[in-house]
This record gives structure tokens, C-alpha cells and sequence, in this order.
């Protein structure tokens, strides 16, 4: 399929646009001096509508359209104190008239915030309606409170539409097969900005977390005959049983979704397997917790190139492009992309946020 014939697919879907699109591409000079490397950064974390865009805006515009044509008026949604997706949420709900409301989890025992910082404060300041929910167990990594949240949102709901109002629950990272969509627009992105800069891409990385972006990628991949490899770095908690949230199988079935969203026959499963690369070595202790390789990659990417990633993913999902880089699994002369997903408001939260990043 042509890049013109996938457009005219994608603008059949409700959407509401929010975004300054498409986001910059822009290579990284100094780094690729250092690395024999030809590195590149698509700018998701500037997608706007405000200063602290990222990829959960862009899952976001087609959310809203499809929640704007029901007449929604409330969005609620669930995450941890600090989650992005909520502010992102709060910023586009604010541009289009609908009512935010988040339940956050007070995942570790913390109680309510005692100062507002990060993407809370930006929250606030937009006005979203915020409830904190206390923690159900003791375990961090428990799906318990996530649950008692989403119980609480779902209530919410009810009660608002007791009152006449219409209102929508959306999962924590806005898990939704509205949005999944979005990244086949980013990848298209991607490859027409490759082309005005002559450059031909070997290899694609991005951060994973909830699986939301990875299906449109490998659907975009497909769909145009691209031959990058998609490289994703995971840096999710498992499951308290020890599997990946974000497993291949979850990619897969999602990436067929996007094929039945777009109206277009899927691939097998066993195609869409080919392309899912998932390396989950990056890590470091837990999901939320900063590693060492991921604050080395923040001043790495700071000082080189006066370009800023957050602590919680993009900067493991860059240390992991790193890894790879200097451990010669990219040789030397090659082209490779990075997706800034945005996530900034974390690096204006506190050292159990950030690390040790300024030494
Ligand atoms: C949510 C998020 C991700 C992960 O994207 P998924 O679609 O959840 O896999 C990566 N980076 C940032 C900054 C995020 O907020």
C-alpha cells in the first residue's frame, strides 16, 4: 500500500486534531560523531498541545474523536501520581472543552502528595478534577489499588450519568483500541522525513510500557513495506506471576486490531511475530525506579546534545539504543531512529524519580 492510500484510511477515523504533526525528525550530531553511527530522534515529545506533549497525546486525538461524536463530556481516567497520560489527557480534554477527572494510586504507601510536583502540579494548574486512592495491600506492584481506581472511575461514571451528564472510562495509559491507530501516523511520519533527508533507517527503537504504541508501528511497518527493524525496550513490570505485560502475543493481537480498524485484511500471526522485538534488559530494578544506564543516558543525551529524555522511559529505552550501539549489535554505519515519547514532567518530581542525574 502506498503512503497516500494508508492516509485516506486513517482519515476516514473520528479523530479530533490537537497535535502540531508531524513532529520534528532530526539527527544527533554529536552522538553520531561519537558512535560511527548515523542516530536520529523523531520528536513525540514535542506534539504538543502544550510544552509537554508525548506519545499518549497522539493515541489521545483519536480517543476524542471517537468520544466527542457520542457527546462525551467527562473523560476519567486512573494512574499512578505521576502519570503522564493523565496530564496529557488533562491538556487536550482543556483544548476541546471536556472534563477531566483522574483516580490516582497511591502506589507506594506514600500517602496524599505532600507538595505538588511534576505532572501532578500540571494537573492541578489545568484544573483536572484529582482523587487520591489509598493503596489496597502493601505489595507496589500489585494490580490491587489499579482496580479499586478504575472501581472508583467507574462509579464516577455512573453517578455523572445519574445527573444526565455523558462520561467515559479510560484505562490506565489509556489503553484503547481507538488509539492504537495513532502510531501507523507517527510511522508514516518517520519514513516520509527518512525520505526528505535521504537517509535510508536500519533500525527503529522506541520505549514500551503499556503496548500502545509498538501495534501502530508494526502495523505502519507492514501495511508500507518497510524494511526497518523495530527495536522495543521494555521497561514495564511483570505480572506478579512473572509474565510481561506487554508480551508478544498482547502486541500481536492488538496489531491485528489496527489491521480491523483500517478495514484491511490482516497478516498472519506468524508475520506479525517476525516484527516484534522486545528487549526487556533495560529495565533496571522495576518499572518507576531509575537505573543506572538510564541516568548515564540522561546526561549523556544533556551534554552532547542539550536534548532531554525523562528517567521512567526514554531514557532506559535510550540506554538500551546505547547498549546496542556500543556492543556492535549495530554495526557501525548504520541508520537508526530513536521516538522520543515525552514524559518530561517526571524530571520535575524528586530523586526517587529522577536518580542521580546531575554528578
Ligand atoms: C506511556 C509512555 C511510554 C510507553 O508507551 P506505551 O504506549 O504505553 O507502550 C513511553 N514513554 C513515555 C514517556 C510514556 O509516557
Amino acid at each position: 500500500m502506498t503512503p497516500s492510500e494508508l492516509g485516506e484510511l486513517l482519515d476516514q477515523l473520528p479523530r479530533k486534531r490537537l497535535l502540531f504533526l508531524p513532529t520534528p525528525f532530526h539527527k544527533l550530531d554529536n552522538l553520531s560523531s561519537k558512535y560511527g553511527v548515523g542516530m536520529y530522534i523523531k520528536r513525540d515529545d514535542m506534539t504538543g498541545p502544550g510544552a509537554f506533549g508525548g506519545n499518549k497525546t497522539r493515541k489521545i486525538e483519536f480517543i476524542l474523536g471517537h468520544a466527542l461524536r457520542q457527546g462525551v463530556e467527562y473523560l476519567i481516567s486512573i494512574g499512578a501520581y505521576q502519570t503522564n497520560a493523565g496530564m496529557q489527557l488533562t491538556q487536550c480534554c482543556r483544548k476541546c472543552g471536556v472534563k477531566p477527572i483522574l483516580y490516582l494510586a497511591d502506589l507506594h504507601g506514600e500517602g496524599e502528595p505532600k507538595e505538588l510536583r511534576g505532572n501532578l502540579l500540571l494537573s492541578k494548574i489545568m484544573g483536572c478534577e484529582v482523587h487520591y486512592v489509598p493503596r489496597v495491600g502493601s505489595d507496589p506492584g500489585s494490580l490491587d489499588t489499579y482496580n479499586k481506581c478504575l472501581e472508583l472511575a467507574e462509579q464516577r461514571k455512573r453517578d455523572l450519568e445519574r445527573n444526565g451528564k455523558k462520561a467515559m472510562v479510560l484505562p490506565s495509559g489509556l489503553v484503547s483500541e481507538e488509539g492504537w491507530v495513532s502510531y501507523v501516523l507517527c510511522l508514516m511520519e518517520i519514513l516520509d522525513q527518512c525520505r526528505s533527508l535521504g537517509i535510508d533507517l536500519q533500525y527503529l527503537f522506541h520505549t514500551t510500557g503499556t503496548g500502545g504504541s509498538l501495534p501502530g508501528l508494526i502495523a505502519g511497518k507492514l501495511l508500507l513495506g518497510e524494511k526497518a527493524q523495530i527495536v522495543s525496550i521494555n521497561i514495564n513490570s511483570r505480572t506478579r506471576d512473572g509474565r510481561e505485560i506487554c508480551s508478544p502475543e498482547v502486541i500481536c493481537d492488538r496489531t491485528i486490531a489496527v489491521f480491523g480498524r483500517l478495514g484491511v485484511a490482516p497478516p498472519t500471526r506468524a508475520a506479525v511475530f517476525d516484527e516484534i522485538h522486545i528487549d526487556s534488559n533495560y529495565r533496571g530494578v522495576n518499572y518507576g525506579i531509575p537505573s543506572e544506564d538510564g541516568s548515564n543516558a540522561i546526561r549523556e543525551l544533556a551534554r552532547e546534545e542539550g536534548l532531554l529524555v525523562d528517567p521512567i522511559y526514554s531514557a532506559k529505552g535510550f540506554a538500551g539504543l546505547l547498549s546496542y550501539i556500543r556492543t556492535g549489535r549495530i554495526a557501525r554505519g548504520s541508520n537508526v531512529a530513536f521516538v522520543h515519547t515525552g514524559g518530561l514532567g517526571s524530571l520535575f518530581t524528586g530523586p526517587e524519580q529522577i536518580g542521580d542525574i546531575c554528578k
